[in-house]
């Protein structure tokens, strides 16, 4: 974990850090739907998504930290991974 992020966490607190993670999933949600809306291929919703989903990763770094699940994380997403590529090549027959 970033060392920035431990000192976020360990100074603001579960509960507070646990709200922020919320929130900021909502405001990736909410640009996300502006792109369908307003046009997926608008330079400026790339640039708000991106901004989005780097907050996303910092407070999913502190969820991982605080869940104590950072290493679970990496095998759920290797076997997603896998079962979806699974699921391609079946649907591809
Ligand atoms: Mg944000």
């Amino acid at each position: 974990m970033h060392p920035t992020l431990k000192t976020a966490l360990d100074t603001f607190g579960a509960y507070a850090q646990t709200v922020v993670a919320i929130e900021e999933l909502s405001e990736l949600q909410k640009e996300l739907c502006k792109a369908i809306r307003t046009g997926i291929g608008d330079p400026e919703n790339r640039d708000h998504i991106a901004e989005e989903i780097a907050d996303v990763y910092i407070m999913l770094e502190q969820m991982e930290a605080l869940f104590d699940v950072s290493e679970d994380v990496p095998l759920y997403r290797i076997a997603k991974i896998d079962r979806l590529g699974k699921r391609l090549k079946e649907n591809a027959k």
